[in-house]
């Protein structure tokens, strides 16, 4: 085997993000864009001692869980893996990925976990989730302004006139502003040279208010013809704010510190409202077995509730982006902390207090920890915006914040309250990167009766889960969330509860 060999390849596993996995001659070979059951021309792109990648050049024999993708460009773009791939399918991958990462890094029993697992919460309609989008902008091939996605692992734009992930509004939005640059005469900005001017578009949608809200990120302090973009934005249904971000260096990072509101309000409001979980029979009647999935069916039981919480989301905030399956997973998350009113929680990597908020509701108390200090601020103007007034936030690093917290209440120093050393429920929702075992070793030194352990990476919670199940805590419910369908993506949710009084760091 060469480099640009062509061979026949069947596929017959996934990797981690979807991706097809084949093997050939002793070696295997990773394939991007190829499904579970396909067999394929492929063509190989890089060859290693024991392993290889391929490119799919022809489908031979589709796999019965291929199906015809909406997006012509989902390929090219890095945006969808498995676009390709049928929902059902997709749903099942991801309950699967969360179960083989518990038993496999977190060295739980198979048969536990497929009891504890519940299944897979899909979406009714998988596409047009995404509440948020960031498109680049720069020239095509022919010298015209294009806006778009990045090619996978590349700066190269592809022009995206529609992304069916978001809401149809934004192609009209995207519409208007490049007639706007054309007209004033306002150049993209070139990541080559540094120069020009517009860099990206931030479009955001509140899925319950239907407000809209458009910011451009600029490489100038100041906004050119703003009055003649507000004029061709601002008569847009639903537009609540207009606003430009100043970044003027390069770098990667999309956002720059400083944003000027033109129009309108400086943010738009969205509300996130509690639903109710299926019960156990709603479950029994879905599936015979749990860890199967039934994906149309099992989206059915979240009823309603009237209770919600109201967010103002600035340019800035961190907000889920599908918030239709946000409501799910907290809900989820919210039920798994077993509130009654009486308690004391923690709510660990709390952003802009989006979990604590629902807690403190169903709570005596909630203490919110973020290392970002403008979302503890958005965290404290949302608890005022809701009239919250037992939610208390502080900014710092988890793993220092909690520590030092619980030194200083041990020495009695700073009068802290025995409740905040010894919460009930500890909430942590940490980055990918997971939870630093300092801050896992602290939560185990609190005590709390209950741990609800909400990840993006199943790899890093099932390492975390194995820290805390040996320290004193068991795995009771596994609640994986699709909030990212057709990416290799999937939110878990986890339930833990106290089950010795062994000691283990004295
Ligand atoms: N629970 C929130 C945010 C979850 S995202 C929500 O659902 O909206 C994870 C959050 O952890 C981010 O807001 C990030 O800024 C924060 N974070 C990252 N590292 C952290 C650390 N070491 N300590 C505390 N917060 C951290």
């Amino acid at each position: 085997m060469n480099k640009n060999d062509l061979f026949t390849l069947e596929i017959t596993d996934m990797g981690t993000d979807g991706e097809g996995i084949g093997h050939y001659e002793g070696l295997t070979f990773f394939v991007k864009d190829a499904i579970i059951g396909d067999v394929i021309g492929a063509r190989c792109t890089k060859l290693k001692k024991n392993y290889g990648y391929a490119r799919v050049e022809e489908v031979l024999i589709p796999s019965p869980h291929r199906v015809k993708p909406k997006c012509a460009l989902h390929r090219r773009c890095g945006g969808c893996q498995i676009q390709a791939m049928s929902y059902e399918r997709q749903l099942k991958f991801k309950n699967q990925k969360v179960f083989q990462n518990l038993v496999r890094l977190g060295g739980f029993n198979e048969d536990t976990v497929r009891s504890l697992m519940l299944p897979i919460i899909g979406m009714e309609e998988p596409y047009r989730y995404r509440n948020k989008a960031q498109f680049p902008v720069g020239y095509g091939k022919d010298g015209e302004i294009v806006t778009g996605f990045y090619a996978s692992r590349t700066h190269t734009i592809i022009p995206v006139e529609d992304c069916l992930l978001g809401v149809s509004d934004n192609e009209e939005i995207l519409f208007r502003i490049k007639n706007w640059m054309r007209l004033c005469e306002i150049e993209p900005y070139d990541e080559e040279t540094g120069r020009g001017v517009v860099r990206h578009i931030l479009l955001r949608y509140g899925f319950t208010t239907k407000e809209i809200m458009v910011c451009l990120i600029i490489n100038a302090q100041k906004l050119p013809h703003r009055e003649e973009l507000i004029d061709v934005l601002s008569g847009i249904s639903g537009m609540t704010s207009i606003s430009y971000n100043i970044n003027r260096e390069k770098t990667n990072r999309i956002l720059g510190d400083e944003t000027v509101c033109i129009w309108g309000q400086p943010y738009i409001t969205d509300y996130i409202h509690l639903k109710k979980i299926p019960s156990e029979e709603d479950y029994n009647r879905i599936c015979d077995d749990a860890a199967e999935v039934q994906n149309q069916s099992y989206c059915a039981p979240f009823a309603e509730t009237d209770e919600a919480i109201a967010y103002h989301i600035s340019p800035q905030s961190f907000y889920q982006v599908n918030p239709v399956q946000t409501e799910k997973l907290y809900s989820t998350a919210l039920e798994f902390a077993g509130l009654t009113g009486k308690e004391s929680v923690w709510d660990l990597y709390c952003g802009i207090g989006t979990i604590s908020l629902f807690l403190s509701q169903k709570a005596k108390q909630v203490y919110g920890v973020e290392i970002v200090p403008q979302a503890i601020e958005d965290a404290k103007m949302n608890a005022k915006l809701n009239g919250i007034e037992n939610a208390q936030f502080f900014v710092g690093k988890a793993e220092e914040v909690l520590p030092s917290f619980y030194a200083a209440g041990n020495r009695g120093s700073e009068g802290k309250k025995s409740e905040m050393l010894h919460p009930d429920v500890i909430v942590v929702d940490p980055p990918r990167k997971g939870c630093d075992e300092k801050c896992l070793q602290t939560m185990v030194e609190m005590k709390p009766k209950r741990i609800v352990y909400v990840s993006c990476d199943s790899a890093t919670l099932a390492r975390d889960l194995k820290y805390l199940c040996g320290n004193g805590y068991e795995l009771k419910k596994v609640q994986a969330v699709d909030q990212f369908a057709h990416t290799g993506h999937v939110e878990s949710c986890v339930l833990l509860t106290r089950v010795s009084n062994r000691k283990i760091h004295p």
